[in-house]
């Protein structure tokens, strides 16, 4: 349970603040693998730091109370967290995902997890009906993201969470794209979130992280097993990064949405414009669901250009907006979901789901609007055939 009302004062006080023994206000950053021991069975309460060390505790508290779950666990990347939580299942199980994933989610499913016998499906979560008839007896979890990666599409966690519910099953939301500042899944009836820490946490491209938090005591004990077992974790300067990360993160993301939705109204007005994507625009899929469920529609956006644009054009025009994998800093990044963050994703499943050649992604950061608008405008000029 967080200690303070707000969430802007967790992020900056949450989870062990400090060190009691100096008064020092930020976390210190233990760099050490082992700790001495008083005599057999005599430890301090640390004993080696695969297993537990107070830095990336203190992260790991903090995430936990900022997601509302019971525990928090930092683990080397986004990809190792959700490796770990991948680890529950066993051969014969089967995992669900949201029509859109990440890439390198549906690529440790399809390449590395499918050789032990964890077999996964795609299912459109947006529409319950549909898949609340496609839990079978192997279905054990379902994996989501909302909105997801990289149309943003929306999914009503209340309701899919209510869904595995009813079967025994797990609902895990990997809520990289929001945060805990703009979306709580524990709080909406998950039972497991996940988060590339490397992105908004992280905030500033600089490390790299995962993080998994869950919601009961069962839970916690599996996956800190597993995490102490397959050995994945985060060392202690990241941690100390992540947790300096966080306690900005609120006033980055005010700032971040801010320039996202001026930037989502400028390309929805845009002649060359074909498609944006971005549940906080009006009328965007998914809409209604994402008022009631996030604080807003955070700050990416993806868009389609007509045909008569070059894309490769349009990339190679902009002068302040990067060319780069990865999101959430606060520089801002563009991609091509379809050769750079997707390309793990055979064509035909790409397309069927919507990601198609001709998909732009941005992740909008806190720079001036006005001269973020300016390159889009200049380098959609460049791009006309
Ligand atoms: N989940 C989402 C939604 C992502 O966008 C990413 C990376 O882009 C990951 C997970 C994987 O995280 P990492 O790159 O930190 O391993």
């Amino acid at each position: 349970m967080a200690k303070y009302d707000h969430i802007e004062s967790t992020m900056i006080h949450g989870g062990i603040y400090g060190d009691k023994n100096t008064g020092a206000v930020n976390t210190p950053i233990f760099q050490t693998s082992t700790y001495e021991q008083r005599g057999l069975g005599e430890n301090t309460g640390w004993e080696y730091s695969r297993t537990g060390n107070p830095t990336r505790a203190a992260l790991e508290a903090l995430i936990a109370e900022l997601e509302s779950g019971t525990a928090g666990f930092a683990f080397g990347s986004g990809m190792a967290a959700i490796t770990a939580v991948l680890s529950l299942f066993r051969s014969g199980d089967e995992v669900i995902i949201s029509s859109n994933v990440y890439g390198g989610t549906f690529r440790v499913l399809d390449k590395v997890f499918n050789n032990f016998g964890l077999k996964y499906k795609i299912v459109d979560t947006t529409d319950p009906e549909k898949l609340d008839k496609s839990i079978t007896d192997d279905v054990k979890a379902i994996l989501l993201e909302s909105p997801a990666n990289p149309l943003l599409t929306v999914t009503d966690i209340a309701t899919v969470s209510a869904i595995a519910k009813k079967h025994g099953i797990l609902s895990i939301v990997d809520n990289t794209f929001m945060t805990p500042y703009l979306q709580r899944p524990i709080e909406l009836g998950a039972d497991i979130v996940i988060h590339s820490a490397t992105k908004y946490l992280g905030g500033h491209s600089d490390l790299v992280a995962g993080l998994v938090v869950v919601k009961n005591q069962s839970l916690a004990e599996r996956i800190a097993f597993i995490q102490n077992a397959t050995g994945g974790i985060l060392g202690p300067f990241d941690s100390f990064l992540l947790i300096r990360g966080i306690k900005t993160l609120g006033v980055r993301l005010d700032r971040h949405v801010e320039n996202a939705e001026a930037a989502a109204k400028y390309l929805q007005a845009h002649k060359a414009v074909k498609k944006v994507y971005y549940p906080g625009l009006p009328g965007a899929q998914g809409y209604e669901i994402n008022r009631r469920q996030a604080k807003n529609g955070g700050a990416m956006i993806s868009f389609e250009l007509y045909e008569n644009y070059d894309i490769r054009k349009f990339f190679k025009s902009l002068k302040l907006i990067a060319l780069a994998e990865s999101l959430g800093g606060v520089e801002s990044l563009v991609c091509h979901p379809a050769t750079m963050t997707h390309a793990s994703i055979p064509r035909e499943i790409r397309e069927k789901v919507g990601i198609t050649d001709g998909l732009i992604r941005l992740s909008i950061g806190i720079e001036n609007i006005n001269d973020l608008i300016a390159d889009l405008d200049q380098a959609i000029a460049e791009s006309e055939m």
